[in-house]
């Protein structure tokens, strides 16, 4: 069975990957088509984006596509970047950039209230419409400066609850066993193998 994932995003695509590998599916992503049109992330939750994108690029490819909507939650900023957090700052920012302002913007804030967590909704479309969705957080502080260079986005400012290094400087190996995204996924492979059941009952 052939999965798409909705994302042209490489961090992502690659993490999923990694988490759903020995699964009997081939993953493919939006990169493997030509002609998709971008779908406009509108909506007011992670879970109406990700059913959003899910749901459209399913219909689009006739497909089973999986698709992610994630970002961080920072408590003093009210729970900003949110569901922006791609666009945080200002369209034509780079990751590293994104990560300067945050920490310009945390600059006063103490240790203590620097309490933060990444969210993924995962969505998973059908080609006859049914859709199963479900999510993953990981709890943690920002840290006071960059630190570490692995992963993407804002891995290298996020200290995930009892560690002391970022993501950025702890590497895969330790993310995709605790991040949101892992964990959202660990629950989606149990959507996708009841999935290929029926796709093998048929
Ligand atoms: P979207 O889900 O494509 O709208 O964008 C999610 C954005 O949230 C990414 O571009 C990153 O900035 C951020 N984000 C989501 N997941 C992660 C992660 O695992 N590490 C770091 N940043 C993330």
């Amino acid at each position: 069975m052939e999965v798409v994932i909705a994302s042209t995003n490489k961090g992502k695509i690659s993490e999923i990957r990694k988490i759903l590998s020995g699964l009997e599916i081939e993953i493919l992503s939006l990169d493997d088509f030509s002609q998709i049109p971008t779908i406009i992330e509108d909506g007011c939750t992670f879970e109406e984006n990700a059913v959003k994108k899910a749901t459209a690029i399913s219909k689009l490819t006739g497909k089973v596509t999986l698709a992610d909507d994630s970002g961080l939650e920072v408590d003093c900023l009210n729970g900003a970047p949110g569901i922006t957090s791609a666009r945080f700052g200002g369209d034509g920012l780079n990751d590293a950039e994104r990560n300067q302002k945050l920490l310009e913007l945390l600059k006063e804030v103490s240790d203590g209230e620097r309490k933060a967590r990444f969210k993924c909704v995962l969505a998973i479309a059908c080609p006859d419409g049914k859709i199963n969705t479900v999510c993953g957080e990981c709890q943690g502080l920002i840290s006071l400066e960059v630190r570490g260079n692995q992963g993407f986005g804002y891995d290298p400012i996020f200290i995930p609850d009892g560690y002391s290094k970022t993501f950025g400087e702890l590497g895969g190996e330790i993310k995709d066993k605790i991040s949101h995204r892992a964990r959202a996924l660990f629950r989606a492979r149990e959507v996708l193998l009841e999935i290929i059941q029926k796709v093998k009952q048929k």
